[in-house]
Protein backbone atom coordinates (compact mmCIF):
# COMPACT_ATOMS: atom_id res chain seq x y z
CA UNK A 1 0.00 0.00 0.00
CA UNK A 2 1.33 3.10 -0.71
CA UNK A 3 1.47 6.05 1.55
CA UNK A 4 -0.74 9.47 2.08
CA UNK A 5 1.74 11.45 4.92
CA UNK A 6 4.99 11.35 6.70
CA UNK A 7 4.19 11.36 10.43
CA UNK A 8 3.03 14.32 11.95
CA UNK A 9 5.28 16.22 14.28
CA UNK A 10 8.81 14.40 13.71
CA UNK A 11 11.57 16.51 13.30
CA UNK A 12 13.47 16.05 9.76
CA UNK A 13 17.20 18.12 9.60
CA UNK A 14 16.10 20.80 12.49
CA UNK A 15 12.01 21.23 11.51
CA UNK A 16 8.99 20.03 12.86
CA UNK A 17 6.75 18.73 10.65
CA UNK A 18 2.90 19.68 10.87
CA UNK A 19 0.72 17.22 8.26
CA UNK A 20 -1.96 20.14 7.10
CA UNK A 21 -3.57 18.61 4.66
CA UNK A 22 -5.59 20.66 2.01
CA UNK A 23 -9.27 19.77 2.01
CA UNK A 24 -10.98 17.98 -1.37
CA UNK A 25 -12.76 20.02 -3.62
CA UNK A 26 -10.81 22.04 -5.69
CA UNK A 27 -9.82 20.29 -8.07
CA UNK A 28 -6.54 22.72 -9.82
CA UNK A 29 -5.36 22.90 -6.38
CA UNK A 30 -6.00 18.94 -5.07
CA UNK A 31 -7.11 16.92 -8.40
CA UNK A 32 -7.14 14.12 -6.11
CA UNK A 33 -5.25 12.08 -9.02
CA UNK A 34 -3.85 9.11 -7.65
CA UNK A 35 0.02 9.34 -7.51
CA UNK A 36 2.80 6.57 -7.16
CA UNK A 37 5.31 8.80 -6.85
CA UNK A 38 8.54 7.96 -8.66
CA UNK A 39 10.29 11.33 -8.77
CA UNK A 40 11.37 14.30 -6.21
CA UNK A 41 11.39 18.01 -7.55
CA UNK A 42 12.32 20.71 -5.97
CA UNK A 43 11.88 24.36 -5.93
CA UNK A 44 12.17 27.61 -4.12
CA UNK A 45 9.00 29.43 -3.74
CA UNK A 46 10.43 32.68 -5.91
CA UNK A 47 8.86 34.17 -3.00
CA UNK A 48 11.03 36.82 -1.14
CA UNK A 49 8.67 38.58 0.73
CA UNK A 50 8.64 39.43 4.61
CA UNK A 51 7.69 36.61 6.20
CA UNK A 52 6.92 34.29 3.53
CA UNK A 53 7.66 31.74 5.28
CA UNK A 54 6.59 27.48 5.42
CA UNK A 55 3.55 28.50 7.76
CA UNK A 56 2.83 31.29 5.11
CA UNK A 57 2.82 29.32 2.25
CA UNK A 58 0.55 26.55 4.11
CA UNK A 59 -2.04 28.71 4.28
CA UNK A 60 -1.77 30.45 0.96
CA UNK A 61 -2.50 26.91 -0.17
CA UNK A 62 -5.11 26.41 1.77
CA UNK A 63 -6.87 29.36 0.93
CA UNK A 64 -6.32 28.30 -2.39
CA UNK A 65 -7.75 25.38 -1.81
CA UNK A 66 -11.09 26.60 -0.10
CA UNK A 67 -11.73 29.17 -3.06
CA UNK A 68 -13.67 28.12 -6.69
CA UNK A 69 -11.16 26.61 -9.42
CA UNK A 70 -12.50 29.93 -11.21
CA UNK A 71 -10.17 31.63 -8.52
CA UNK A 72 -7.69 29.94 -8.90
CA UNK A 73 -5.12 28.47 -10.97
CA UNK A 74 -3.21 25.29 -11.27
CA UNK A 75 -0.94 25.82 -8.34
CA UNK A 76 -0.14 23.26 -5.67
CA UNK A 77 2.96 21.38 -4.42
CA UNK A 78 2.88 18.89 -1.66
CA UNK A 79 6.07 20.36 1.05
CA UNK A 80 7.02 23.89 2.23
CA UNK A 81 9.53 23.96 3.98
CA UNK A 82 11.65 26.87 6.22
CA UNK A 83 14.69 26.75 8.93
CA UNK A 84 12.28 25.83 11.53
CA UNK A 85 9.11 23.84 10.02
CA UNK A 86 7.95 21.32 7.41
CA UNK A 87 4.56 21.63 6.35
CA UNK A 88 2.59 18.68 4.17
CA UNK A 89 -0.27 20.32 2.22
CA UNK A 90 -0.89 17.16 -0.20
CA UNK A 91 -0.69 13.57 0.07
CA UNK A 92 2.41 12.14 -1.41
CA UNK A 93 0.01 9.31 -3.33
CA UNK A 94 -2.40 12.39 -5.11
CA UNK A 95 -0.47 14.96 -8.35
CA UNK A 96 -0.10 18.34 -7.72
CA UNK A 97 0.31 21.20 -9.88
CA UNK A 98 4.17 22.21 -9.58
CA UNK A 99 6.52 21.33 -12.45
CA UNK A 100 4.96 22.85 -15.25
CA UNK A 101 4.92 20.45 -17.92
CA UNK A 102 1.01 19.47 -18.19
CA UNK A 103 -0.20 16.72 -17.06
CA UNK A 104 0.52 13.47 -18.86
CA UNK A 105 1.22 10.28 -17.15
CA UNK A 106 5.18 11.18 -17.70
CA UNK A 107 4.66 15.00 -16.66
CA UNK A 108 6.71 15.48 -13.00
CA UNK A 109 3.13 16.66 -12.11
CA UNK A 110 1.91 12.68 -11.85
CA UNK A 111 5.03 11.51 -11.00
CA UNK A 112 6.69 14.05 -8.85
CA UNK A 113 6.65 15.08 -4.87
CA UNK A 114 7.06 19.18 -5.00
CA UNK A 115 9.45 20.40 -2.55
CA UNK A 116 9.13 24.07 -2.12
CA UNK A 117 12.11 25.67 0.18
CA UNK A 118 11.09 29.11 1.09
CA UNK A 119 13.92 32.52 0.32
CA UNK A 120 11.98 35.30 2.08
CA UNK A 121 14.56 38.06 2.82
CA UNK A 122 14.06 38.33 6.52
CA UNK A 123 15.68 34.83 7.41
CA UNK A 124 19.18 35.01 7.77
CA UNK A 125 21.76 32.86 5.33
CA UNK A 126 22.35 30.72 8.41
CA UNK A 127 18.23 29.98 8.79
CA UNK A 128 18.31 29.71 5.21
CA UNK A 129 20.98 27.30 4.98
CA UNK A 130 19.00 25.22 7.43
CA UNK A 131 15.99 25.66 5.98
CA UNK A 132 18.01 23.61 3.03
CA UNK A 133 19.38 21.34 4.98
CA UNK A 134 15.96 20.50 6.17
CA UNK A 135 14.65 20.22 2.72
CA UNK A 136 17.53 17.61 2.09
CA UNK A 137 16.37 15.68 5.14
CA UNK A 138 12.52 15.75 4.13
CA UNK A 139 14.10 14.44 0.71
CA UNK A 140 16.08 11.46 2.63
CA UNK A 141 13.16 10.43 4.55
CA UNK A 142 10.84 10.46 1.60
CA UNK A 143 12.93 8.35 -0.60
CA UNK A 144 13.29 6.15 2.11
CA UNK A 145 9.33 5.96 2.49
CA UNK A 146 8.98 6.23 -1.43
CA UNK A 147 12.00 4.17 -2.98
CA UNK A 148 12.71 7.08 -4.97
CA UNK A 149 16.50 7.09 -6.62
CA UNK A 150 18.28 9.54 -6.39
CA UNK A 151 18.90 10.17 -10.33
CA UNK A 152 14.93 10.95 -9.72
CA UNK A 153 15.68 13.92 -7.43
CA UNK A 154 15.50 16.80 -9.66
CA UNK A 155 15.28 20.54 -10.29
CA UNK A 156 11.77 22.16 -11.58
CA UNK A 157 13.90 23.36 -14.25
CA UNK A 158 14.46 20.09 -15.77
CA UNK A 159 10.90 19.46 -16.20
CA UNK A 160 9.27 22.47 -17.37
CA UNK A 161 12.75 24.87 -18.06
CA UNK A 162 11.83 27.54 -15.58
CA UNK A 163 14.99 28.63 -13.13
CA UNK A 164 13.83 26.80 -10.41
CA UNK A 165 15.09 26.64 -8.01
CA UNK A 166 16.65 30.10 -8.08
CA UNK A 167 18.54 30.21 -5.40
CA UNK A 168 20.32 26.50 -5.59
CA UNK A 169 20.90 27.13 -9.51
CA UNK A 170 22.44 30.25 -9.11
CA UNK A 171 25.05 28.82 -6.62
CA UNK A 172 28.23 27.37 -7.91
CA UNK A 173 27.66 24.00 -8.87
CA UNK A 174 24.35 24.03 -8.79
CA UNK A 175 21.88 21.46 -8.44
CA UNK A 176 24.04 19.02 -8.97
CA UNK A 177 25.49 19.94 -5.83
CA UNK A 178 22.43 19.89 -4.03
CA UNK A 179 22.21 16.59 -5.37
CA UNK A 180 25.67 15.67 -4.43
CA UNK A 181 24.38 16.97 -0.61
CA UNK A 182 21.22 14.71 -0.53
CA UNK A 183 22.69 11.79 -1.96
CA UNK A 184 25.53 11.70 0.89
CA UNK A 185 23.11 11.92 3.20
CA UNK A 186 21.19 9.23 1.81
CA UNK A 187 23.79 7.26 2.52
CA UNK A 188 24.16 7.85 5.57
CA UNK A 189 20.94 7.45 6.60
CA UNK A 190 20.04 4.26 4.70
CA UNK A 191 21.19 2.36 7.46
CA UNK A 192 18.35 3.68 9.48
CA UNK A 193 15.03 2.31 9.47
CA UNK A 194 13.27 5.57 8.58
CA UNK A 195 10.50 6.41 11.13
CA UNK A 196 7.37 4.48 10.75
CA UNK A 197 4.72 6.55 8.72
CA UNK A 198 1.25 7.16 8.07
CA UNK A 199 -0.52 3.98 5.65
CA UNK A 200 -3.56 5.84 3.67
CA UNK A 201 -6.79 4.30 4.55
CA UNK A 202 -7.80 4.26 0.99
CA UNK A 203 -6.88 1.85 -2.02
CA UNK A 204 -6.04 4.13 -5.43
CA UNK A 205 -4.44 3.41 -8.85
CA UNK A 206 -1.13 2.62 -8.23
CA UNK A 207 -1.67 0.31 -5.29
CA UNK A 208 -1.07 -3.28 -4.98
CA UNK A 209 -1.99 -6.80 -2.67
CA UNK A 210 -4.44 -8.19 -0.74
CA UNK A 211 -6.74 -5.51 -0.21
CA UNK A 212 -6.57 -4.84 -4.13
CA UNK A 213 -7.66 -8.08 -4.55
CA UNK A 214 -10.35 -8.33 -1.82
CA UNK A 215 -11.81 -5.15 -3.98
CA UNK A 216 -11.44 -6.93 -7.11
CA UNK A 217 -13.16 -9.62 -5.75
CA UNK A 218 -15.92 -7.62 -5.01
CA UNK A 219 -16.12 -6.01 -8.59
CA UNK A 220 -16.58 -9.01 -9.95
CA UNK A 221 -19.11 -10.38 -7.16
CA UNK A 222 -21.28 -7.63 -8.33
CA UNK A 223 -21.26 -8.17 -12.04
CA UNK A 224 -17.44 -6.46 -12.96
CA UNK A 225 -15.44 -8.53 -15.11
CA UNK A 226 -12.45 -8.25 -13.78
CA UNK A 227 -8.92 -9.68 -13.42
CA UNK A 228 -8.35 -11.25 -9.92
CA UNK A 229 -4.60 -9.84 -9.51
CA UNK A 230 -3.76 -7.36 -7.01
CA UNK A 231 -2.78 -4.91 -9.17
CA UNK A 232 -4.74 -1.69 -9.05
CA UNK A 233 -3.97 -0.79 -12.83
CA UNK A 234 -6.44 1.11 -15.32
CA UNK A 235 -9.01 -2.03 -15.27
CA UNK A 236 -9.53 -1.61 -11.71
CA UNK A 237 -9.88 2.10 -11.63
CA UNK A 238 -12.16 2.11 -14.54
CA UNK A 239 -14.49 -0.39 -12.24
CA UNK A 240 -14.38 1.63 -9.45
CA UNK A 241 -15.34 5.09 -11.29
CA UNK A 242 -18.11 3.22 -12.93
CA UNK A 243 -19.81 1.93 -10.08
CA UNK A 244 -19.00 4.53 -8.24
CA UNK A 245 -21.17 6.65 -10.95
CA UNK A 246 -24.08 3.93 -10.88
CA UNK A 247 -23.81 4.21 -6.78
CA UNK A 248 -24.61 7.55 -6.81
CA UNK A 249 -20.57 8.03 -4.69
CA UNK A 250 -17.89 11.33 -5.88
CA UNK A 251 -16.58 9.43 -9.06
CA UNK A 252 -12.70 9.73 -8.00
CA UNK A 253 -11.11 6.09 -8.09
CA UNK A 254 -10.34 6.13 -4.56
CA UNK A 255 -11.58 3.39 -2.42
CA UNK A 256 -12.25 4.23 0.98
CA UNK A 257 -14.48 3.29 3.47
CA UNK A 258 -17.62 4.46 1.74
CA UNK A 259 -16.75 2.61 -1.46
CA UNK A 260 -15.95 -0.15 0.36
CA UNK A 261 -19.30 -0.04 2.45
CA UNK A 262 -21.64 0.28 -0.64
CA UNK A 263 -19.82 -2.66 -2.44
CA UNK A 264 -20.12 -5.30 0.66
CA UNK A 265 -23.84 -3.90 0.88
CA UNK A 266 -23.92 -4.90 -3.50
CA UNK A 267 -22.56 -7.94 -3.10
CA UNK A 268 -25.05 -9.06 -0.16
CA UNK A 269 -27.71 -7.85 -2.19
CA UNK A 270 -26.84 -9.33 -5.15
CA UNK A 271 -26.35 -12.74 -3.58
CA UNK A 272 -29.18 -13.53 -1.78
CA UNK A 273 -28.71 -15.44 1.15
CA UNK A 274 -30.53 -18.89 1.51
CA UNK A 275 -33.75 -17.94 3.46
CA UNK A 276 -32.52 -19.35 6.82
CA UNK A 277 -35.07 -21.30 9.41
CA UNK A 278 -34.81 -19.90 12.40
CA UNK A 279 -35.47 -22.36 15.75
CA UNK A 280 -36.70 -20.85 18.16
CA UNK A 281 -34.36 -22.16 21.17
CA UNK A 282 -35.88 -23.90 23.81
CA UNK A 283 -32.42 -24.07 26.02
CA UNK A 284 -34.65 -25.12 29.80
CA UNK A 285 -34.49 -28.45 30.10
CA UNK A 286 -34.96 -29.65 33.20
CA UNK A 287 -34.36 -33.27 32.68
CA UNK A 288 -31.35 -33.67 29.93
CA UNK A 289 -32.33 -36.51 27.37
CA UNK A 290 -30.81 -38.02 24.81
CA UNK A 291 -29.13 -36.39 22.01
CA UNK A 292 -31.70 -34.18 20.36
CA UNK A 293 -31.67 -35.19 16.69
CA UNK A 294 -32.45 -31.54 15.11
CA UNK A 295 -31.08 -30.32 11.64
CA UNK A 296 -30.86 -27.18 11.69
CA UNK A 297 -29.22 -24.28 9.58
CA UNK A 298 -26.12 -23.06 10.60
CA UNK A 299 -26.10 -19.72 13.01
CA UNK A 300 -23.99 -17.04 12.44
CA UNK A 301 -22.83 -15.37 15.73
CA UNK A 302 -22.34 -11.57 15.67
CA UNK A 303 -21.28 -9.88 18.41
CA UNK A 304 -22.80 -6.75 19.47
CA UNK A 305 -20.66 -3.79 19.30
CA UNK A 306 -22.15 -0.85 17.57
CA UNK A 307 -21.88 2.25 19.72
CA UNK A 308 -23.70 3.89 17.79
CA UNK A 309 -24.51 6.05 14.50
CA UNK A 310 -23.44 9.53 13.70
CA UNK A 311 -24.79 12.05 10.69
CA UNK A 312 -21.98 14.67 9.75
CA UNK A 313 -23.65 18.02 10.29
CA UNK A 314 -21.42 20.18 8.74
CA UNK A 315 -20.09 20.56 4.71
CA UNK A 316 -17.05 19.04 5.72
CA UNK A 317 -15.40 17.29 8.30
CA UNK A 318 -11.80 16.24 9.12
CA UNK A 319 -10.97 12.23 9.82
CA UNK A 320 -7.77 11.66 11.77
CA UNK A 321 -5.91 8.89 11.81
CA UNK A 322 -5.69 8.78 15.55
CA UNK A 323 -7.67 9.57 18.58
CA UNK A 324 -6.73 13.28 18.78
CA UNK A 325 -7.46 16.29 17.21
CA UNK A 326 -3.83 17.37 15.67
CA UNK A 327 -3.25 13.87 14.32
CA UNK A 328 -3.05 13.65 10.61
CA UNK A 329 -6.00 13.63 8.58
CA UNK A 330 -7.18 10.93 6.83
CA UNK A 331 -10.04 12.24 4.71
CA UNK A 332 -12.91 14.33 5.01
CA UNK A 333 -16.09 13.39 5.13
CA UNK A 334 -19.42 15.57 4.13
CA UNK A 335 -22.66 16.88 5.52
CA UNK A 336 -25.34 14.17 5.82
CA UNK A 337 -23.45 11.05 5.24
CA UNK A 338 -24.18 8.72 8.44
CA UNK A 339 -21.03 6.43 9.83
CA UNK A 340 -21.31 3.53 12.33
CA UNK A 341 -19.54 4.12 15.09
CA UNK A 342 -17.44 1.78 17.06
CA UNK A 343 -16.27 3.36 20.04
CA UNK A 344 -14.97 6.58 21.63
CA UNK A 345 -11.61 6.97 22.56
CA UNK A 346 -10.04 10.77 24.11
CA UNK A 347 -13.55 11.64 23.51
CA UNK A 348 -13.24 11.20 19.23
CA UNK A 349 -16.02 8.39 18.14
CA UNK A 350 -13.94 5.90 16.18
CA UNK A 351 -15.94 5.60 12.53
CA UNK A 352 -13.41 2.85 11.17
CA UNK A 353 -9.75 1.52 11.23
CA UNK A 354 -7.40 4.31 11.99
CA UNK A 355 -10.36 6.76 11.82
CA UNK A 356 -11.10 9.14 14.01
CA UNK A 357 -13.66 12.74 14.25
CA UNK A 358 -14.62 15.27 16.80
CA UNK A 359 -17.71 14.30 18.73
CA UNK A 360 -18.46 18.15 19.04
CA UNK A 361 -22.64 17.51 18.47
CA UNK A 362 -22.12 20.93 16.79
CA UNK A 363 -20.61 19.22 13.70
CA UNK A 364 -21.77 15.59 14.37
CA UNK A 365 -25.13 14.12 15.48
CA UNK A 366 -24.54 11.18 17.22
CA UNK A 367 -27.45 8.14 18.59
CA UNK A 368 -26.19 5.73 20.90
CA UNK A 369 -26.68 1.99 20.30
CA UNK A 370 -29.36 1.53 23.21
CA UNK A 371 -27.44 -2.16 23.30
CA UNK A 372 -24.10 -1.23 23.66
CA UNK A 373 -22.38 -1.23 26.72
CA UNK A 374 -24.82 -4.27 28.10
CA UNK A 375 -22.18 -6.87 27.38
CA UNK A 376 -20.14 -5.15 29.51
CA UNK A 377 -22.61 -4.68 32.25
CA UNK A 378 -23.10 -8.35 32.43
CA UNK A 379 -19.91 -10.06 33.65
CA UNK A 380 -21.25 -12.45 35.65
CA UNK A 381 -24.25 -14.64 34.80
CA UNK A 382 -26.08 -16.74 37.43
CA UNK A 383 -28.57 -19.62 36.57
CA UNK A 384 -32.02 -18.65 37.47
CA UNK A 385 -33.23 -22.17 35.87
CA UNK A 386 -33.18 -25.52 38.02
CA UNK A 387 -30.64 -27.16 35.06
CA UNK A 388 -29.75 -25.66 31.83
CA UNK A 389 -27.72 -26.65 29.23
CA UNK A 390 -24.55 -25.18 28.09
CA UNK A 391 -23.24 -25.29 24.50
CA UNK A 392 -19.98 -25.72 23.21
CA UNK A 393 -20.05 -23.06 20.15
CA UNK A 394 -22.47 -20.09 19.11
CA UNK A 395 -24.89 -22.80 18.31
CA UNK A 396 -28.33 -23.46 20.26
CA UNK A 397 -27.49 -27.44 18.99
CA UNK A 398 -23.84 -27.58 20.36
CA UNK A 399 -25.28 -28.49 23.93
CA UNK A 400 -22.77 -29.33 26.33
CA UNK A 401 -23.10 -29.70 29.74
CA UNK A 402 -25.84 -28.88 32.41
CA UNK A 403 -25.56 -26.54 35.15
CA UNK A 404 -27.27 -25.69 38.14
CA UNK A 405 -29.35 -22.75 39.54
CA UNK A 406 -27.23 -20.67 41.70
CA UNK A 407 -23.89 -21.34 39.39
CA UNK A 408 -22.37 -18.45 37.89
CA UNK A 409 -20.10 -17.83 35.37
CA UNK A 410 -17.83 -14.54 33.75
CA UNK A 411 -19.57 -13.72 30.46
CA UNK A 412 -16.71 -12.20 27.87
CA UNK A 413 -19.23 -11.48 24.82
CA UNK A 414 -23.04 -11.61 24.50
CA UNK A 415 -23.83 -12.89 20.75
CA UNK A 416 -27.07 -13.41 18.92
CA UNK A 417 -27.79 -16.57 17.72
CA UNK A 418 -30.54 -17.39 15.05
CA UNK A 419 -32.11 -15.19 16.40
CA UNK A 420 -31.67 -15.41 20.07
CA UNK A 421 -29.13 -13.92 22.04
CA UNK A 422 -25.93 -15.78 23.71
CA UNK A 423 -23.63 -15.73 26.49
CA UNK A 424 -19.70 -16.52 25.41
CA UNK A 425 -18.17 -17.35 28.96
CA UNK A 426 -14.98 -16.94 30.25
CA UNK A 427 -14.86 -21.12 30.17
CA UNK A 428 -15.22 -21.05 26.80
CA UNK A 429 -18.64 -22.10 26.83
CA UNK A 430 -21.84 -20.80 25.71
CA UNK A 431 -24.87 -20.13 27.38
CA UNK A 432 -28.94 -18.99 27.05
CA UNK A 433 -28.99 -14.94 27.63
CA UNK A 434 -32.53 -15.15 28.07
CA UNK A 435 -33.02 -13.22 31.41
CA UNK A 436 -35.81 -15.40 32.34
CA UNK A 437 -33.28 -18.64 32.81
CA UNK A 438 -30.10 -16.29 34.06
CA UNK A 439 -29.54 -13.31 35.64
CA UNK A 440 -26.48 -11.20 34.50
CA UNK A 441 -25.16 -8.75 36.63
ZN1 LIG B 1 9.44 25.71 -8.98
Amino acid sequence: MSIATIKDGIILGKAKVTVDIVDRGNKEIRPETPMNPSELAYHNTGNEGKGANAELHNRYIHNMADKSPLETSHVSWHFTVDAYRIFQHLPINECAFHTGDGFNTKSGNRNAIGIEICMHKDATPAEYTQAEENAIALGVHLMQLTGIKIEKVKPHQAYSGKFCPAVILKRDGGFTKFQGRIKSAFTKASKVTPVSSVVKSYLSEGDNGNGVKELQTLLSKVGYDIKIDGDFGEGTLNDVRDFQKKSGLTIDGFVGKETMTKLKEKVTETTKPVPVVTPKPKPITPKPVAKPVTVAPKPVAKPVVLYGKLTVLVEKLNVRKEANLTAPISKTVSKGESYKVYSQKNGLYCIGTDSYCTSNSKYVKFVKNPDFGKVEEAKTAVVLADTLFTYTKADWDARGVTVKKGESFTVIKELVVSGAKMYQLKSGAFITANPKLVKAK
